[in-house]
Formats: C-alpha cells, sequence, structure tokens
C-alpha cells in the first residue's frame, strides 16, 4: 500500500454526491501546467451555486471535487511559466479562471474562455469541474490572467468579494446594464447578488437606487449598507405606483436590475423601466419566462444578461480604497476553516441566520 506522508496531505470541503459533503483529509494540490500556481487559502467564502452542487442541480460535478470559487491566499509554489507572480505574494482569485489567449478571453468575454482545463467554452471551472478554494491550499491555473493583487488598505474579507459577488453585481447589473451618472435605477431583489449591485452603482454616479423586495427588513438594510436611496415592498398593493412616482415624469426607471431569479421579478423589471431605459437580468433562472413582447417591442427597451466575467476586479478594488462602497458589509458570519461544516450550515440556513456571506479563515 501506498503511504502518503506527512505534509501531502491537507484538508478540503469534498463533494460526495447529492446532499454530501466533508471537511476532511485529501492530497495536496501539484502543479500540473507551467501556467499555475499553488495557493495556500487564508480566506475563502461560500457561494449559492456550491449549494446547488450541495443539492444535487448540478450532476455533472464529480465525486471528490472540492468546492469554492472564491477566496484570498499567499502564494507557496509558481510554475515556470508563471511571469507575474512569486512565492510569497498575495492575491484574490477570480472565480473565472481565464486562459487569457483565446478569442472569447480577448474579447473579455472570459466566462466563456475556450481553456483546455475543463468543459470548453466555460471559464468558471473552480469547484466545479477542477478542485477549488475551501480547502487548506488550492491549484489555480492560468496564475498571470486570474489572480488580482490586493492593494494596500483592502483586507482580505473586501478582497474575497473581489473574487465573485460584487463583480457579478456590478458586472452584469450595474457596467451591462449602462448605467449612468444621474440615473435613476431599480434593484428588484435584496438578497447578496442585488446588494452587491446596489452598492457598486455608486461608481457609475446613479443618483437614485430604489430596492424592491417583500422583507422590510432587506430593504431597511439595503438603505442603510448598500447605498440605496429608496425602497419599495413589493408586497404593498400599490408597489408599481410608488416605483413610478419615485422617477423623473413618473415615466419608469432608467435601469432595472433583476436579482431573484424568477418569471415574477423579469416581468416586473419591464413594467417599471422607461421607454429607452434597459433591464439588466443577474439572476439565475431555472424556468422560461413569458415577456409581454406584444407590448414591450414598441417601447425601445434594451435587455442584457449573462455570467459574470470577474474582469472588473482592479476598478472594484479601486472603488472599496476610494470608499464609494463597504464590501464588508455583505460579511454577516465568521467561521474557523476547520469549523468549514458549521458554515455551511449556516450558510445554507440564511432564512433564519440572515446569513449573506460568511468569512472562513485559515489560521
Ligand atoms: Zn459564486
Ligand atoms: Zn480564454
Amino acid at each position: 500500500m501506498m503511504s502518503i506522508s506527512k505534509g501531502e496531505i491537507m484538508k478540503a470541503l469534498v463533494y460526495h454526491g447529492e446532499r454530501n459533503i466533508a471537511w476532511e483529509e485529501h492530497p495536496d494540490p501539484k502543479i500540473l501546467q507551467p501556467t499555475d500556481v499553488i495557493v495556500k487559502i487564508d480566506t475563502t467564502t461560500i457561494c449559492g451555486t456550491d449549494l446547488h452542487i450541495w443539492k444535487g442541480d448540478m450532476p455533472e460535478v464529480e465525486d471528490g471535487r472540492i468546492l469554492g470559487h472564491e477566496g484570498v491566499g499567499t502564494i507557496i509554489e509558481v510554475g515556470e511559466g508563471v511571469k507575474n507572480w512569486k512565492v510569497g505574494d498575495r492575491a484574490i482569485l477570480s472565480c473565472v479562471s481565464a486562459c487569457g489567449e483565446c478569442e472569447y478571453c480577448k474579447k473579455g468575454l472570459t466566462s466563456h474562455c475556450m481553456n483546455p482545463e475543463g468543459a470548453k467554452g466555460l471559464g468558471w471551472i473552480f469547484g466545479y469541474m477542477i478542485d477549488g478554494t475551501q480547502a487548506e491550499k488550492v491549484r489555480v491555473p492560468f496564475a498571470d490572467t486570474s489572480l488580482y493583487r490586493i492593494p494596500d488598505g483592502v483586507s482580505d474579507e473586501q478582497g474575497c468579494m473581489v473574487s465573485d459577488i460584487l463583480p457579478t453585481g456590478y458586472e452584469i447589473g450595474i457596467r451591462d446594464g449602462g448605467v449612468k451618472e444621474g440615473d435613476t435605477i431599480a434593484v428588484i431583489g435584496a438578497g447578496p447578488v442585488g446588494l452587491a449591485a446596489m452598492m457598486t452603482s455608486a461608481l457609475h454616479g446613479a443618483k437614485r437606487v430604489i430596492a424592491i423586495d417583500f422583507d422590510d427588513n432587506r430593504l431597511e438594510n439595503a438603505k442603510a449598507k448598500f447605498g440605496a436611496t429608496h425602497s419599495v415592498n413589493a408586497g404593498d398593493e400599490d408597489w408599481f405606483e410608488q416605483v413610478m412616482a419615485l422617477t423623473e415624469g413618473g415615466l419608469g426607471v432608467d435601469v432595472a436590475c433583476e436579482a431573484v431569479g424568477v418569471p415574477v421579478t423579469l416581468q416586473n423589471c419591464f413594467k417599471i423601466v422607461r421607454p429607452g431605459g434597459q433591464v439588466a437580468n443577474i439572476g439565475v433562472h431555472g424556468a422560461p419566462v413569458e415577456i409581454a413582447m406584444n407590448k414591450y417591442w414598441i417601447q425601445n427597451i434594451r435587455m442584457s444578461m449573462g455570467l459574470v466575467n470577474a474582469v472588473e476586479g482592479e476598478r472594484l478594488l479601486q472603488g472599496i480604497t476610494d470608499g464609494k462602497f463597504k464590501a464588508e458589509n455583505l460579511v454577516t458570519h465568521h467561521f474557523d476553516m476547520n469549523d468549514m461544516m458549521d458554515a455551511y450550515e449556516t450558510f445554507r440556513n440564511a432564512k433564519e441566520t440572515k446569513a449573506m456571506k460568511v468569512i472562513i479563515t485559515q489560521k
């Protein structure tokens, strides 16, 4: 029997099929390609996508896969083809592994990177097609084009929000939504991703940010900590009139962001957007959505949607250092890495625990 000597074993959060994950021993990652680095994870977190995998919604994930696609860490080994990084450097890991050379990467559409590491045409492979970041160590492919330096004054906790949640809200909601200086925007859904869109709208100078949700606590939170200037409870009978009254000339919002992923919220975005405005869908949908094109075709409404490219990290980090928004406000809980299973439990029961982002630290 081959024995594995000490120093070659780490702890990791391993997926073993539907509703079966464990914090267990796992062989250390190794450099496989010259463009790889090995990172010791200092800080990581859990994403809603990890819960989808746990639930068995993504059966393509193999038994034995280490989950996680967000984190901050220290480089402990460098492949011979890596130019920009050395041992001891600290970095933010992007949720998208971008080869930097394919047609999609060159266009900034890294979410469709044709890299040979996993599913061709999908840039998100961490904790999905290859082992991820919820571990003591992780192999990072394409290190030169998939890591960010941590600017002075940015904490690990803030940096961790730049792996996935902030780029998702910002790139798909605000940037691709075409938010401009002085705009009135609405974000339907005041969960973590909706809040990320609200807070990063400051980068584009949105004048009014209307948070729409069913939960008054979430709405208050959106106004207190995430840059919403107004809120409307979607359960109010006159919610629509309330929103329209907040817009210029009562014509509707310039940009309506959908951050839930169910049909009615996307349909409501079309209701509240003004002629010439834009609907930006951030939510992950599980069913077809009927849009009343017979009503809307004449309105010159644009619509955008997509998977995060995570190419705006520098800009988001600048926003953090400039004090435009407080990324750390997304964090609700802290755990030691050895309490990974507790972190999952807390995140999974977000309704009761009010968890948004849980920060997991390796000492
Ligand atoms: Zn994620
Ligand atoms: Zn690529």
